[in-house]
């Protein structure tokens, strides 16, 4: 499609809040309310890389399946090419895209690919399916060819022996291979890559991250792209020219280009994460750069900004109110220290 400046996914204020019910063995009827999403807004263009990073837990995961339509916002919206998705979905749209070109839209590549790839089927079988979906009118020759030549270009070679093997008879990284080449096969907009890589073997991770770079220029794609890692996100990101944003506690804290993230973070959690990642060579040294190590309940997260309890720049004013987000060009972020007029500058340091 053609890049008239619209997103190609447009999240606005978007909250996700899941209820958790107490089992059988817990005490107690109250539901608490998990709160893993909360406020955020990305735009992901045509060809885009925006790379999500932050602890376990942060709701990066959560954001990412919302942002795909696979998980459904309790606020805010998600809107495909200017179209709300959830309005499509429950037929109070009239956009000419249906729920279907929606989800062939939006794909996803699982961490483990594994236990997302049928056990009892041969490959060909499992890259057929979709393909079945996209193009009915392909038949079974023209629907091998295109198979063998997606699995020739992922370095699945000789193809027609890969073909024809189980999941079970290939490597991590080889079932990550087969689970992009079926997410490809749908031609899709944007992909979802949860922790795509953090299957494949530690020395292959480059070349994978290389491989997928190389094909989201060739299939016209963008990328979603979930990782612990602030290393590998900086690699895949800034090939990309594409935006890093740091999650924290279900919130945005920081989201900008990999280089400035990486070198010139302005949220001090994002310091955090660049001291956690020894790769960086950043020659990080002495303490880590945060006042308490424990992550805050997300059922109960911390008045004003939820870093406030960790975080070693926090002033009483943090504790009461929540921070704007303040942007620079391409650059946006969730700290009252970027505003220099702000009462936090007058507030007493927190220290406990
Ligand atoms: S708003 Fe306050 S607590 Fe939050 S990151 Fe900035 S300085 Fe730290």
């Amino acid at each position: 499609m053609s890049d008239d400046g619209t997103p190609v996914l447009s999240l606005e204020d978007v909250e996700v809040h899941f209820e958790d019910k107490p089992g059988l063995l817990e005490f107690g009827d109250e539901t608490e309310v998990v709160r893993a999403v909360d406020g955020v807004s990305i735009d992901v263009m045509e060809n885009d890389v925006v790379t999500l990073v932050g602890e376990s837990g942060c709701g990066k995961t959560t954001l990412g399946k919302t942002a795909i339509g696979l998980q459904r916002p309790t606020g805010g919206s998600v809107k495909y090419r200017g179209h709300d998705i959830w309005d499509i979905r429950d037929g109070n749209s009239d956009a000419d895209i249906t729920w279907r070109d929606v989800r062939t839209s939006l794909q996803i590549i699982h961490q483990d690919p594994g236990s997302s790839l049928n056990p009892n089927r041969r490959i060909q079988t499992i890259l057929a399916e979709p393909l079945k979906q996209v193009r009915p009118d392909l038949g079974r020759t023209e629907k091998r060819e295109r198979i063998l030549s997606l699995l020739e270009r992922v370095g699945m070679n000789p193809a027609p022996d890969f073909a024809d093997r189980y999941p079970h008879q290939l490597s991590g990284g080889e079932q990550q291979r087969v689970a992009l080449s079926r997410a490809l096969l749908m031609n899709p907009d944007v992909i979802l890559a949860d922790e795509a890589i953090s299957a494949v073997d530690v020395s292959l991770r480059v070349e994978m991250m290389d491989l997928m770079l190389e094909l989201q220029a060739e299939f016209d794609t963008s990328f979603i792209f979930i990782s612990h890692d602030l290393s590998n996100a900086r690699y895949f990101t800034a090939h990309a020219d594409g935006q890093i944003g740091v999650m924290y506690l279900g919130e945005l804290a920081e989201i900008g280009p990999a280089e400035e993230i990486v070198n010139s973070p302005k949220h001090p959690y994002t310091n955090v994460l660049r001291w956690a990642t020894p790769d960086l060579s950043l020659q990080q040294t002495g303490e880590i750069p945060m006042r308490k190590i424990d992550v805050p309940d997300p059922v109960d997260p911390p008045s004003g900004c939820r870093f406030h309890t960790r975080c070693p720049e926090a002033r009483e004013a943090c504790q009461t109110e929540h921070p704007p987000t303040y942007s620079d060009d391409r650059h946006h972020v969730a700290c009252f220290r970027e505003n220099e007029d702000h009462d936090y500058w007058e507030s007493p340091k927190l220290t406990d």
